[in-house]
């Protein structure tokens, strides 16, 4: 196994994960099969607890793995699928080693980080290294690791030891570190300081570990002079520092990567040149032309909780990216906060409202995206009523199916006080409801996470059309409530079908409304299966229906297919 790792200094943020997957797109595009591990040093089991707010969103993975959003770019640009286990945390070591601890296994010795800690990450990266991810069989040929955090923490000081251990322990050629740092310009017409690379690499080597390759992220092209300072600081030779500049869309790096021959280097570095073919990545050039070129733009509007930051529903932006793009189109997102929709901020906040609502009527789209918690869940309410009544195309994900049929039972079904039992445990009419796949006694694990089986009830439904399979689809889930099997039939008479169902039939996985240009909803998260060049249906349907071109794509689809 060849690994590449990648380790981030000076700031976080830098894009050390585009970074990183962009280099595996390079090496794949040589022909070489690429997997990947991300390395989370902090305490937490998984990124399952961490809020949205703080960290992004959390990634789900077909296993079930609730992980780092890092997860994602690798899945999206090597496409690939990859396990809970591609994601190392602190807290999954220390849990293995303190389980062994538990039952025996050290003989009575002390158990320390080094050697116990080290030994189990360098285990558990040899092991995951070893899983093929990409559908093919046998390990792959090269493993990019992402050293999450910034040289020099102290959370991150096992993972260095143990890497610098794995690189001392495997030939030199198997081996290649990759450090990605910030060339910050002071000044208006400042210059290009390398200091700070200088130093976080100076603390990289105090730590036994010496860069091959600089990936210097910097607003500007880096200047000779620059790199010739680098190379001279922080031994590393001036053709093995890479230069990632400011570029008008992430599809250009592994572009740019490409033109300054990284992948030679690299290849050079890991002996693999042999194997390794001319870079073919004339869909990734397509690609970011085509989104360098777009006029045309369509407005969705999001009303979502987590509104501050963009990261919180990463994949829903990637995936309205990629059905965007499919009909040239640029995405133009306004962020609602779903609050601020509410009657109440008419009052407290009534120019916070008033812009929400300008926003909502100004959309060609309503997107309620998944969510936990009450907040805002009386403003996505009105969101999908709006939608419902305007006839405005409606994309309801997890949560923001639960939405449509809170607000259906409330406005069409007269239940007034209808209500998922997650916000109100007393509601008389629960049309959502709590429905653990497993125990009900073992909490901890009452979420039903991962890849799960919707089949189509009728061959005569927008997603079976869209999903091109009129059977079953497999998408990823991440929630606790359903709609509550036993009303289903007061929606159904009235307009609102169930057409996907999981195998038992009672669990409800997609709703439509007939009589709407638009008016979906999943219990899944499609999401995370977006890729570029391959939009999720349920994305590509929404966009189509706001352009008003589902129709005819769904008639050009069927004559192609017939
Ligand atoms: N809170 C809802 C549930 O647990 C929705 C979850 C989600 O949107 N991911 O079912």
């Amino acid at each position: 196994m060849k690994y590449v790792l990648v380790t981030g200094g000076v700031v976080s943020g830098l894009g050390k994960g585009v970074t990183a997957s962009s280099i595996g797109v390079v090496l794949k595009a040589c022909g070489l099969r690429v997997t990947s591990i991300k390395i989370d040093p902090y305490l937490n089991m998984d990124a399952g607890t961490m809020s949205p707010f703080e960290h992004g969103e959390v990634f789900v993975l077909d296993d079930g793995g609730e992980v780092d959003l890092d997860l994602g770019n690798y899945e999206r640009f090597l496409d690939v699928r990859l396990t809970r286990d591609n994601n190392i945390t602190t807290g999954k070591i220390f849990q293995s080693v303190l389980e062994k601890e538990r039952r025996g296994d050290y003989l009575g010795k002390t158990v320390q980080v080094v050697p116990h800690i080290t030994d189990a990450i360098k285990n558990w990266i040899e092991t995951v290294a070893a899983i093929p991810v990409d559908g093919k069989e046998g390990p792959a040929d090269v493993c990019v690791i992402e050293l999450g955090g910034t040289v020099g923490d102290i959370e991150s000081m096992p993972f260095i030891e143990a890497l610098r251990q794995l690189l001392f322990s495997v030939e030199p050629n198997n081996f290649c570190l990759i450090h990605v740092s910030l060339i910050p310009v002071l000044g208006v017409v400042g210059e290009q300081k390398t200091k700070p690379t200088q130093h976080s690499v100076r603390e990289l080597r105090a730590l036994g570990l010496t860069p091959h390759f600089l990936a210097c992220r910097s607003a500007q092209p880096l200047l000779e002079s620059t790199r010739q300072k680098l190379s001279q600081f922080c031994h590393v030779s001036v053709g093995n520092i890479l230069n990632i500049h400011d570029v008008p869309n992430i599809w250009h790096i592994p572009l740019l990567l490409r033109n300054q021959n990284a992948h030679e280097a690299i290849l050079k570095h890991l002996q693999l040149m042999k194997v390794a073919k001319t870079p073919n990545l004339q869909e990734w050039t397509e690609r970011a032309k085509i989104f360098d070129n777009l006029s045309n733009s369509v407005r969705i509007a999001m009303v979502g909780k987590y509104v501050g930051l963009t990261d919180s529903y990463l994949s829903v932006v990637k995936a309205l990216l990629h059905a965007c793009i499919s009909c040239s189109l640029k995405p133009d997102i306004k962020w609602i906060a779903a609050s601020d929709l509410e009657d109440d901020t008419a009052n407290s906040k009534p120019e916070a409202h008033a812009t929400a609502w300008e926003d909502l009527k100004n959309a060609a789209c309503i997107l309620v995206p998944g969510g936990f918690g009450d907040r805002g869940v009386k403003g996505m309410i009105l969101a999908a009523k709006y939608a419902r009544e305007n006839k405005v195309p409606y994309l309801g994900i997890c949560l923001g199916m639960q939405i449509s049929v809170i607000e259906f039972a409330q406005n069409i079904v007269g239940w007034e006080h209808a209500n998922s039992t997650e916000f109100d445990d007393q509601t008389p009419n629960p049309v959502v409801i709590f429905m653990p796949e497993g125990s009900k006694t073992h909490m901890g694990s009452t979420m039903r996470l991962g890849s799960r089986r919707t089949l189509f009830q009728t061959p005569d439904c927008l997603m079976a059309k869209l999903y091109h399979n009129f059977e079953y689809v497999d998408e990823r889930h991440r929630h606790r409530y359903e709609v509550n099997p036993d009303v289903v039939s007061n929606f159904e008479e009235r307009g609102l079908k169930f057409v996907g169902r999981d195998e038992s039939g009672k669990r409800m996985e997609i709703l439509e409304l007939t009589s709407h240009p638009y008016y979906v909803g999943v219990q899944f998260h499609p999401e995370f299966k977006s890729r570029p060049g391959r939009p999720s249906p349920p994305f590509l349907g929404f966009i189509l229906a706001a352009i008003g071109q589902l129709s005819s794509f769904l008639q050009n689809s069927q004559n192609g297919s017939l």
